[in-house]
């Protein structure tokens, strides 16, 4: 039999984060090794456990949740997420502009091909969550990176996304707060990338499933709410907030111009009801999720986990020489640089690989993350302070390594 191939539309697709260093470390594992694994914004396995309300409201739901639901998603659950828009002063969204999701990821690979013809473009930021990028890709689009920038604390650079607008480009994805690097925008950034939406009659894409894991004096605006005449489809699900990423479940809502859109509206319908609906269970756990005890609060405010691992494993890192990183605001991670002259990495994935198998820890290179150049990771701050302290000086051990090969 011929070899048979994956399809063309796959060719430039890339998710490092469970890439072929992920694939090495399983391997690693079966032979009996312990890896310290800070690759994956995934709280569970961390001793995240979700609230213990939401299992107990899946549980008891199980048995009316044996049947499809409407594509779109339960009722309860999209009235819950409806009020919670308003909470963060959306205007104007009703039962009709939410889908519920498998998580946010299968919506915004929807959000996607609903949208996009061949060569369409769609800013996206570098570095980014890699799912943006693949997602654009495989709808047949071409992501076109805007730089944040470093020097101002990751902000995105209002300029260098104007200069990259075509007569191709269709929207603009915003990832509030951000991952791989922890920023939360102010709210002169927000303004900004509105203007230019408005300007180039863009769509506005906004990630923001981490909006409530917020550190110090941080405070985050939802985009939507600053832009009622431009359509914006915000995105957020449990898996983060509600540390029930396993759970699959996510939502997004159009606002704004949304009478200009009622053709992709359709078109996203369609992708819905291809796959009939959600997971049913886990949209259950919506309503009491959204409603009941926010016990985030407690894991980021001062003495909770979050917070203090995010704290120690900042601090850790910046005292290994050549190794600078801004303080995140939000989020679950950390985005170092490792400064070029000291280091000079040619290849960042052949550097986490040899970091995987001398020290047994697991990073994600930041070229994984769609960063131009081989000098950043990005450090999961989920795993105990003991287990991120032993990672981050491991890491610095490795470093001093290669400084000195
Ligand atoms: N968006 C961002 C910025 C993320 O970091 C992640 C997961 O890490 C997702 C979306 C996907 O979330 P979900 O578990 O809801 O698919």
């Amino acid at each position: 039999m011929q070899d048979i191939q994956k399809s063309s539309k796959l060719l430039n697709v890339c998710y490092e984060i469970r890439g072929p260093v992920l694939h090495e470390a399983r391997r690693l594992e079966e032979e009996g090794q312990r890896i310290l694994k800070l690759n994956i914004g995934n709280p569970a396995p961390f001793g995240f456990d979700a609230p213990e309300e939401i299992i107990q409201d899946m549980i008891l739901n199980l048995p009316s949740a044996q049947g499809y639901c409407d594509a779109k998603g339960l009722f309860s659950a999209r009235k819950a997420v409806m009020q919670y828009t308003q909470q963060r002063g959306i205007a104007d969204v009703t039962i009709d502009d939410i889908f519920i999701g498998n998580g946010v990821s299968e919506l915004i690979v929807m959000s996607m091909q609903g949208l996009l013809n061949n060569g369409d473009e769609i800013l996206v930021p570098a570095p980014d969550y890699p799912l943006w990028t693949a997602a654009v890709t495989l709808s047949g689009g071409s992501a076109v990176h805007y730089i944040k920038d470093e020097q101002s604390d990751w902000y995105p650079d209002l300029e260098d996304m104007r200069s990259k607008i075509t007569s191709k480009t269709r929207g603009i994805v915003v990832i509030n707060p951000n991952n791989p690097t922890g920023a939360v925008y102010p709210r002169e950034i927000l303004e900004g990338i509105v203007e230019l939406a408005r300007e180039f009659n863009l769509i506005l894409f906004a990630d923001e499933i981490y909006d409530k894991i917020l550190y110090d004096d941080a405070e985050h605006i939802a985009l939507a709410s600053m832009a009622p005449d431009v359509l914006c489809i915000t995105f957020n699900g449990l898996s983060k907030s509600w540390r029930a990423a396993g759970f699959r479940s996510g939502w997004m809502v159009m606002s704004g111009a949304k009478d200009a859109a009622r053709d992709y509206h359709d078109g996203l319908q369609m992708l819905a009801s291809m796959r009939l609906c959600a997971n049913v269970p886990a949209q259950h756990a919506i309503q009491t999720a959204l409603g009941g005890y926010q016990s985030i609060n407690d894991l980021v405010l001062p003495g909770g986990r979050l917070k203090e691992q995010r704290d120690v494993a900042w601090e850790k890192l910046v005292e290994i020489p050549g190794v600078s990183c801004v303080k995140p605001k939000g989020a679950l991670y950390l985005f170092p640089k490792l400064d070029p002259k000291m280091y000079p990495i040619e290849d960042d994935e052949q550097m986490v690989m040899d970091l995987l198998k001398q020290e047994k820890i697991l990073l994600v290179q930041g070229t994984g993350f769609n960063w131009p150049t081989h000098d950043h990771v990005r450090i999961v701050t989920l795993p105990r302070v003991d287990e991120l302290s032993e990672a981050i000086e491991k890491f610095g051990r490795f470093l001093d390594r290669l400084h000195r090969r």
